[in-house]
């Protein structure tokens, strides 16, 4: 896959510095992967803040929605990975003023944990904050068994009519209200030609035959609900409209239309979509009130289309025409002014290592968490494959992007004291893995510290991470997740304990069922996370995130002991 990129690592932080040089109404938070409206600072006072984001990929969501009438700050995750909540915390702080912030999350288990987090730690300082979720996607049924409907490009409408809101002045509840209705008005289907590639992955998630599409698919180059035959436009575009229109009861009467290409797709195309859109809802009885088209929110370069239908009233079209200064809304005003933000993108600040006395079990947790970090950054590629095919096979990148800032905080760890050892590396994990996984590796082991006060409890501590791995995600055993590996193993562990075992034997014995746990989630039905959107497809290929608890398990068996 050919690519205008330097190096797979930098393409967001090298995107944003373009970005900001080409729209001076925007600025970068220094130090932050965070696009703020550049005026935020006059503003913060008299108006709502309204702030999404998510993973990078989705150009020219989401920085390309900042600006007067739109967003006021966009956070920007790695590639197709969720932003970690300390980012998504600075860009509150940073946009907020006494009115407080509206945050529009799309219906993602990364998006909504790590914004979710994030708003609750401004709400702690006294930040009044609102969380809206987007879940437009008509392919997914509601359901409580699983991740339920995604938020994709109807997303962007919400964005726009809520923007209008804040910008006349409404109040936080109001503008909340607004973009309630405009989520529960808008349903989106979409069909991909083509798959696309994740830079640092290297290869297509997923491959299509030349005579077939994906229909149902999400943004993040995950496979689709269902394999169709290619067809005629005109024929793809109804059998969209039909399942968005299944959604909605009663038919509606009024609506916007927004025809989005997926990044790979030629104007001429969505014309022609387009065209057949308007045609079809006239059809139905339908009026078209507004109907946009363009690249809105796309997937890398996967050739397709996505159509929302927007139920509207008076007051949504309204807000759908207010004047925006955001640079990838339609008819925004053009840019000619160049400016440079010449602020130094600031490097997260490390703290001086302190002295570690050299004890034994200092030196084996230094070597286990070493051998960790390792076997993850060697075990990535085997990762990214396995979330591939069953999620977005970013799991590899994820885990090696924490294990490298682990190896790079090892000789500052105190690791003569395992609790904080555990705690400092959970507050390491929540900025530097991001994606479902960095919460909920953060919650895990901030769990696991707290059971280390006896330092011995190793077995306890296991118990304990499950639990508010549990608690945070919403998951149980069964529900093919990385707990289907690592409760087994803490069970194991105890059990070897109690018998009498050494701790190297109860590591073995906790490893043989991470194992067999990991193997036999390939049978069951996913609940949870983004393979939940799979559902029987997933069947038949075992779960990154178990796979991953088994990998390091065995690694920390490696490490080096006197
Ligand atoms: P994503 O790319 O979907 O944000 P990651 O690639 O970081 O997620 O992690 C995927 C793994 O996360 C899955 O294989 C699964 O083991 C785990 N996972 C997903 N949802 C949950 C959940 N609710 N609880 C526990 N683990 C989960
Ligand atoms: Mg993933």
């Amino acid at each position: 896959m050919k690519m205008l990129i330097n190096r797979p690592q930098s393409v967001v932080a090298e995107m944003i510095e373009g970005l900001v040089l080409l729209h001076p109404s925007l600025r970068r938070l220094p130090g932050w992967d965070v696009i703020v409206r550049a005026d935020a600072e006059e503003v913060r006072d008299r108006r709502v803040a309204l702030i999404s984001g998510g993973g990078s990929g989705h150009e020219p969501a989401h920085a390309g929605y900042v600006g007067r009438g739109m967003l006021s700050a966009a956070v920007l995750g790695d590639i197709f990975t969720s932003p970690d909540p300390d980012s998504v915390l600075q860009a509150i702080r940073a946009v907020a003023g006494p009115p407080g912030a509206l945050l529009i999350v799309k219906n993602y288990t990364g998006d909504r944990l790590n914004f979710g987090l994030a708003a609750e730690m401004a709400k702690a300082e006294g930040i009044p904050v609102e969380v809206v979720v987007v879940a437009d996607d008509a392919a997914l049924p509601e359901s409580a068994e699983t991740a339920g409907p995604r938020g994709l490009a109807g997303t962007i409408l919400v964005h726009k009519v809520a923007g209008a809101a804040a910008e006349a002045g409404k109040s936080l509840a109001e503008v909340a209200t607004i973009a309630r209705q405009a989520a529960r008005s808008v349903k989106t289907m979409g069909v991909a030609l083509s798959p696309c590639t994740v830079p640092a992955a290297g290869k297509p998630g997923f491959a299509l035959a030349e005579d077939e599409v994906e229909l149902g698919l999400g943004i993040h180059g995950e496979p689709g609900v269902c394999r169709a035959p290619l067809e005629p436009a005109d024929a793809l575009v109804d059998r969209l409209l039909e399942t968005i229109f299944g959604r909605f009861n009663p038919a509606p009467a009024r609506v916007a239309l927004l025809v989005n290409g997926l990044g790979g797709t030629t104007t001429m195309e969505l014309a022609i979509v387009a065209r057949r859109a308007v045609a079809s809802l006239s059809a139905r009885g339908v009026v078209v009130e507004r109907a946009y088209d363009g690249t809105f929110l796309s997937a890398l370069e996967m050739a397709g289309v996505s159509l929302s239908v927007l139920v509207v009233d008076d007051g949504l079209l309204a807000g759908l025409d207010a004047s925006t200064g955001a640079p990838a809304w339609p008819n925004a005003a053009p840019r000619s002014r160049v400016e440079r933000d010449d602020r130094p993108s600031a490097v997260v600040s490390k703290p001086a290592p302190p002295v570690v006395p050299p004890t034994a079990a200092a030196l084996a947790l230094g070597s286990a968490l070493r051998k960790v970090a390792e076997a993850l950054i060697a075990g990535s590629p085997r990762l990214n494959e396995l979330d591939q095919a069953v999620g977005d096979g970013d799991l590899g990148v994820s885990l090696a992007r924490g294990s490298r800032a682990l190896l790079e905080a090892l000789p500052a760890l105190p690791l003569d004291d395992p609790a904080a050892t555990l705690h400092a590396l959970g507050v390491l994990m929540q900025r530097s893995i991001g994606g479902t996984s960095g919460p909920l590796y953060a919650m895990g082991l901030i769990r696991a510290s707290a059971r280390l006060r006896d330092p011995d409890d190793w077995a306890g501590a296991l118990a304990s991470a499950g639990q508010g791995i549990a608690e945070l995600g919403g998951a149980a055993s069964g529900d093919r997740t990385m707990l289907d590996a690592l409760i087994p193993a803490a069970e194991a562990f105890q059990v070897a304990v109690n018998a009498g075992s050494s701790p190297g034997e109860a590591l073995i014995r906790a490893i043989e069922a991470a194992e067999s746990g990991a193997r036999a989630t390939a049978s069951m039905p996913p609940r949870k996370g983004r393979s939940s959107y799979l559902g029987g497809r997933a069947l038949g290929h075992p779960d990154p995130g178990a796979e991953a608890v088994a990998l390091w398990l065995r690694a920390i068996a490696s490490r080096e002991v006197d």
